[in-house]
This record gives C-alpha cells, structure tokens and sequence, in this order.
C-alpha cells in the first residue's frame, strides 16, 4: 500500500491503472476510520480491481463555527487499517495541494435538494462537499466510489451531481453500520462522554418508535414524526436540532407516507450534533 500526497502523482498512478483495463474503486473519507469505513472499502475491494481511499479534512465543507481544527485525524491508525484491509492506495492531499492559494472554482449543488435537512444548519456545506468530489473525481478517475447511507442526503446529492455534471463515476450506497446498541458509527462519537454515549441511542430508538407507529399502519406523517420528536425530548441531554419526514425521490415534504419516504434526524448531544435516518 502506498501514500500519495501529491495530486499529479496520484493522477499518473489512476492513469496507468485505468490503461491497464483495470478497475478503479475510491472510498472517499475525512480518516479516523471505523467499522463504517471499512465496510465500504470491502465493498470496494470485493467489485474492483485497484481500491484507492482518500483522507481529507476536507475545510471547505465546515461552517466557520464548526469542528474543522478538532476534528479527530490520525493517519498512522487508518493507514494499518487500510493495510489490514488490502487497500493498494491512500490519497492524502496537504489543504493547500487541494486549495492553493487563489482558488476560487466551486460546485453548488440545486437548491431543492440543500434547503432542507442538514442544508440548512450547515449552509455552504454541501457546496464544498460537491467540490471536493469533483476535485478527487477528476484527480482519481474511478469506475465506481462507496458512500454510507448514514449521509443520506450527502449520497443523493452526490448522485445527482454525478448524473448532471456526466461524471461517469457509479456511485454505491452502502448500509449504515452502527455499535451494538443501535449508534450508528461515526468518527464524532468520539466527542461524547460517559453520559453522552448513553444518551445518544435516543437517535436510533427514537427512529425505530417512529418505524413501529408504520408498521402498525400509521401512515400520518406529522403524527409519526410527533412520537419520534417526543421520544427524543425525553432524553435529557438531546436537543433536536431537525426531524423530517419526506419523499426521498423528490426531496418534497410530505403529509402522508409516500413509497419511498426518508427519516432523518439531527441531534445535538451536549455539544456533539449526531445524524441518523431510515428510508421506508
Ligand atoms: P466521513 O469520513 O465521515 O466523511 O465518512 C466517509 C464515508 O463513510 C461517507 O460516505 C460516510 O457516509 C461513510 N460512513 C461514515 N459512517 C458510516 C457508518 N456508520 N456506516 C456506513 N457508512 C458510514
């Protein structure tokens, strides 16, 4: 396994993979990788050729009073686990060999799909999301990339960006793994404390009260958020901070379940703000 900082080496590297007749799996990350991670790169591993991780920070994505100087890295730890996971490249750029001074070049993804969810507390996130991407898409040149559906609204998103912008990347969405109390990993969880990891099982617990009120036939979408966001206000350190239920094929609020109808939730706990959802 090799480390690549450096954007033309990693572009010449992709290059000779792809002249090859190989293929090319990139599972895009910010680090601190957990089981969530490497689900997606055996995912990769098991449909390609070559699998190449990227590790970046990526700064454009953080709100100014977000977690970008804190939030955890350690190349060391995620480069045994790449190894351990027969990863043949990590691409792990300086910020200022992704944004050198000058950089001004940026993509926005539609309003329709930002303006809602997490779009609204993190304004500008997903702008830097979809740059990034492009950014590594156009660098790595994979046949396919693995995204978690624990970022729900990040997978559909990156989607429609592929399918506007004619990427020609396959883009897979993949399972949310979670810890055996029903947690969905995440290299925030680590923020939490003592009292604050036990509170924050209310994320999943609160979903599946939701999914039961649906399996019983309920099919009122503002009674079932209503058990789903009095669950969580029994948890004392957890502070909404949204609840929606909508059409996950057209990102439209809606009032009765729709086929394919997307939960998603973010909570703050203490100061941690967690994400999790169910698509039913
Ligand atoms: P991150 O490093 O947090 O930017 O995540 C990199 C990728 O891993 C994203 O596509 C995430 O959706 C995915 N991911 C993070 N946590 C999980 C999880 N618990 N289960 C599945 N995928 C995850």
């Amino acid at each position: 396994m090799k480390i690549i900082r450096n954007i033309e080496e990693m572009k010449i590297i992709s290059k000779e993979i792809k002249s090859k007749g190989m293929s090319l799996g990139m599972v895009p990350t910010m680090g601190f990788l957990h089981e969530g991670h490497k689900s997606l790169i055996k995912c990769a591993k098991e449909n390609n050729d070559i699998v190449t991780v990227s590790i970046f920070v990526n700064p454009t994505q953080f709100g100014p009073d977000e977690d970008y100087e804190s939030y955890p890295r350690d190349l060391e730890h995620d480069s045994k686990i790449c190894q351990m996971e027969g990863v043949d490249y990590i691409f792990h750029p300086e910020p200022d060999e992704m944004y050198p001074d000058g950089y001004s070049t940026f993509v926005i993804p539609g309003e329709k799909m930002t303006n809602i969810l997490c779009g609204i507390t993190r304004p500008g996130h997903f702008r830097g999301v979809c740059t990034v991407l492009t950014k590594l898409f156009s660098i790595i040149n994979p046949d396919n990339a693995y995204f978690g559906e624990k970022d729900i609204q990040q997978l559909a998103i990156v989607r429609k960006m592929v399918k506007d912008l004619n990427l020609g990347v396959n883009i897979n969405g993949c399972p949310i793994i979670r810890e055996e109390d029903g947690l969905a990993k995440s290299s925030r969880n680590t923020y939490l404390n003592e009292e604050e990891r036990k509170a924050a099982i209310i994320l999943r617990k609160s979903i599946l009260k939701g999914k039961e009120f649906m399996d019983n036939g309920e099919k009122n979408v503002e009674k079932i958020r209503k058990v789903i966001v009095d669950s969580i206000n029994s948890e004392p350190l957890a502070k909404i901070d949204y609840v929606e239920i909508i059409d996950f094929d057209t990102f439209d609020r809606i009032e009765k379940l729709s086929k394919n109808t997307l939960i998603a939730m973010a909570v703050y706990i203490g100061k941690t703000r967690l994400i999790d959802n169910l698509i039913y």
